[in-house]
């Protein structure tokens, strides 16, 4: 009898997987918290919220319960023409914490789909005026999801090498990190000056494929006020920052400026459903308001508003507005804090980057002999002690679920010093 791992090899397809050399997938049996489960009864530390969405860890009761509740009721139904009680109410809610400029909520299936649908709105906006306006300013580092539209603001990678020829033009400009805020804002004073600039897309604070790459929130309000001046539309892309994991519920609660669009995904069901919102300011959306039924925003899926999803956002929302939530992000960004001060010491470390309840570690590399495999050989030694992370390259992060306890963050942070130390054994 083949065991499941074998039976996947036989017909299955994994994401972001080289299939030739790939290790076999290790079969999770059950999620609790901040544990994972395998077969075998081993339990794996979820240090990166299983791909970031997890944001209050697996099997939240109260979301199950609400989930629960909902498939009593309403599978499913079509959102043209009809609607439903778990749309309406996650949309009320979700203004209810979204900065006071966003007045629409329009549903998609996940972040790839919610920028997809950012991006229409920008180009449909203008050409419902009689613009024509079709470029894109974006950071050139930035990964916004792996759709078409998507990958063309997204940097031009290893990832989108396959498909450059099919992706449109961007302006890109640099990461304003610390030190070269300067160059990025005369990038886009410049751009900005050119008559056919639809919007600016940007992820807030963290550009986590990047590898974590992080910049403050007073040279982003400098830039958004420059697109403001020039009629810009701004597009927060907060699918990973979004729902605490900047420590706020969004990371464009650091701004004074405000997105006039978010795109949202990831935490916003808890990591429990998949569902994609893009919400929009009103001046955006009455562009969209016409006799003229060209002037529609002709844009949905299958699924848009599954009210299975709509309800499990719902319970994720409730969960986030928990005080206790609320106290163990701040635990979290003070653990983080405290491991900061001690690896940052360590020889091996390159540099430590904390925002909320993210921290990342990039290491020194020139000198292992580890230098190719580098990202294998962490990995690997992060699931032999039992702790799920996967490393950006030489970048090792951790994203948690907000439940995970001390005990095991001090657990994951061991595995992270372990690590330093391997390669220092390690050196040429
Ligand atoms: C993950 C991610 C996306 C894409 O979301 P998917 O649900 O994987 O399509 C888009 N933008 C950002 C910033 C992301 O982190």
């Amino acid at each position: 009898m083949l065991n499941l791992a074998q039976r996947d090899q036989a017909v299955i397809w994994h994401p972001y997987t080289q299939m030739q050399t790939a290790s076999p997938p290790l079969p999770i049996v059950k999620g609790e918290g901040a544990l994972l489960y395998d077969e075998a009864g081993n339990t794996y530390i979820d240090a990166v919220s299983s791909w970031w969405v997890n944001t209050h860890g697996h099997c939240h009761p109260h979301i199950m319960q609400r989930i629960n509740q909902q498939l009593q009721k309403l599978d499913h139904v079509i959102f043209a023409g009809f609607t439903h009680s778990p749309a309406v109410e996650l949309a009320e809610n979700l203004l209810q914490i979204l900065p006071d400029n966003q007045k629409r909520i329009f549903y998609s299936d996940n972040g790839s789909t919610a920028v997809e649908v950012a991006l229409k709105m920008a180009f449909q906006f203008w050409a419902n005026q009689g613009f024509k306006k079709d470029k894109i300013i974006a950071f050139r580092e930035s990964y916004h999801g792996d759709t078409f539209g998507a990958m063309s603001v997204s940097s031009r990678s290893a990832f989108t090498q396959p498909f450059f020829q099919y992706l449109f033009d961007v302006l890109f400009i640099d990461v304003p990190i610390p030190g070269k805020e300067e160059d990025c804002l005369k990038q886009l004073t410049e751009y900005s000056q050119r008559p056919d600039v639809a919007a600016f897309i940007f992820e807030p604070l963290v550009l986590g494929t990047a590898g974590m790459v992080m910049y403050k929130p007073k040279v982003l309000d400098e830039l958004l006020q420059i697109c403001k001046e020039n009629q810009i539309i701004t597009i927060a892309d907060e699918v990973m920052t979004g729902f605490g994991r900047t420590g706020e519920y969004f990371a464009s609660y650091y701004l004074q400026h405000q997105p006039d669009i978010f795109c949202l995904s990831k935490g916003l069901t808890g990591g429990t459903m998949a569902l994609g919102v893009t919400s929009c300011a009103e001046f955006i959306y009455n562009a969209f308001l016409s006799q003229d039924k060209s002037k529609t925003f002709f844009h949905g899926h299958s699924f848009t508003a599954n009210p299975i999803a709509c309800a499990t956002a719902i319970a994720s929302l409730e969960v986030l507005l928990f005080p206790e939530t609320k106290e163990n992000i701040n635990r979290i960004i003070a653990q983080h804090q405290a491991f900061s001060a001690i690896i940052k010491n360590h020889p091996f470390c390159k540099e430590v980057r904390q925002t909320g309840t993210i921290i990342a570690i990039e290491f020194e590399t020139g000198l292992t002999s580890y230098f190719n495999n580098i990202r294998d050989v962490l990995y690997n030694l992060a699931m032999e002690n039992q702790v799920l992370l996967r490393p950006l390259g030489n970048i090792i992060y951790v994203l948690p679920p907000y439940c995970i306890s001390t005990e095991q963050l001090q657990i994951v942070y061991a595995v992270i010093l372990k690590m330093a130390d391997l390669l220092e054994q390690n050196k040429n």
